[in-house]
């Protein structure tokens, strides 16, 4: 059967989002396909990861628990991944388009001898099945046809929606009778631990480009944020000039975030910032250049000085 695996992510013991709108992508391939829709959990663990995903319309959860995979390698959970898409007779194999899905998922085309499209956009139905990704920072649509019998691809989640929850999928614990490799070492994770959500789940994001001129100004973007439950982001050329961390950096080589909400404050809007958030849902814009192309993209803009306009937007917000 073409069935499609999508490989889920999680942290802390709970599904990652970006799992969700990898999930409806494979839904819209598997119609094409005539497949279902499995969903790999690896991990050490994960039963209640397993549990959650499950109720996302999907035909059936395989979870591992082992020591092997209570770390992510890409050395053991390649491997796994492959065994797994052999075992459902997978056509197409899917993750989120995220640093462990671009890390893995390469390896895992090699090992399946499958062709691989990164950053899908779209799935279609045009004399056969097709992809869309974006190419040269959005500014070109290409349409991908991967001619192998098996399919790897990483899903741009930001152009997905989630799946509506639904009857719970059937759970199935999975072997993939491997060994902790001899070739490669779990060493250390260092994880940025923040009260605010993770960037790319957020709901709400607020940003600060290069106009704010120093990382302590960057304080009005955090209250402003943290008055929104938002996350926090930053242009590529505020984390140049050391105004903020680079897991803040929203972008073509940066992040790519789709909000409810989007603050782009003191960022002038070039085209490889826009690449990492013109798919949010609405888009404040606040520059005091009223010609900065970032108020081509906004909803609602405000031409001024953003150090008045911000601290007095958060205490109005503080106050509704
Ligand atoms: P600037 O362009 O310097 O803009 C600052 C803005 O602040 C101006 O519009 C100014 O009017 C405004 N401003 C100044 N003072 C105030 C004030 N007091 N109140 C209000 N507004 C004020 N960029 C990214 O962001 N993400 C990426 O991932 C990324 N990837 C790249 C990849 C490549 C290969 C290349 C070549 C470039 C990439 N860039 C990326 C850089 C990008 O081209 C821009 O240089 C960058 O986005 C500019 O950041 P900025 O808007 O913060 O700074």
């Amino acid at each position: 059967m073409a069935n499609v695996l999508v490989v889920a992510e999680h942290l802390d013991g709970k599904l990652r989002k970006v799992t969700l709108p990898t999930i409806t992508f494979a839904q819209q391939t598997a119609a094409l396909t005539g497949g279902e829709v499995h969903v790999l959990v690896l991990g050490n663990g994960t039963d209640a990861v397993a549990a959650e995903v499950a109720k996302y319309g999907v035909s059936k959860v395989h979870f591992a628990n082992s020591p092997v995979f209570e770390n992510y390698l890409a050395e053991t959970y390649a491997p796994a991944i492959v065994k797994a898409a052999q075992a459902i007779g997978a056509t197409v194999v899917a993750a989120p388009s995220s640093t462990t899905g671009k890390d893995v998922l390469p390896r895992v085309a090699a090992k399946l001898d499958a062709g691989m499209v990164s950053d899908a956009i779209a799935v279609f139905d045009d004399g056969g099945i097709k992809f869309r990704r974006p190419l040269w920072a959005g500014n070109v649509l290409t349409t991908v046809e991967v001619v192998t019998p098996v399919k790897v691809i990483t899903v741009r989640t930001t152009d997905f929606e989630a799946p509506a929850e639904g009857d719970a999928a059937a759970v199935e614990a999975f072997d993939a009778g491997l060994a902790a490799p001899d070739n490669a070492e779990f060493v250390s994770f260092d994880q940025v631990k923040s009260e605010r959500p993770e960037l790319t789940d957020a709901a709400v994001v607020v940003a600060g480009g290069r106009g704010l001129k120093s990382g302590e100004n960057f304080q009005m973007i955090m209250n402003l944020a943290d008055t929104l439950g938002g996350a926090v982001g930053a242009s590529r050329a505020a984390v140049d000039s050391g105004y903020a961390p680079n897991d803040w950096q929203i972008g073509q080589t940066g992040k790519v975030v789709a909000p409810d909400l989007y603050f782009a404050v003191a960022i002038s809007g070039a085209i490889q910032h826009l690449a990492g958030m013109k798919g949010s849902k609405t888009i404040v814009a606040i520059n005091k250049d009223a010609d900065a192309p970032i108020f081509q993209v906004a909803d609602f803009g405000l031409v001024g000085d953003a150090f008045e306009i911000v601290p007095a937007l958060t205490e109005k917000l503080k106050g509704i």
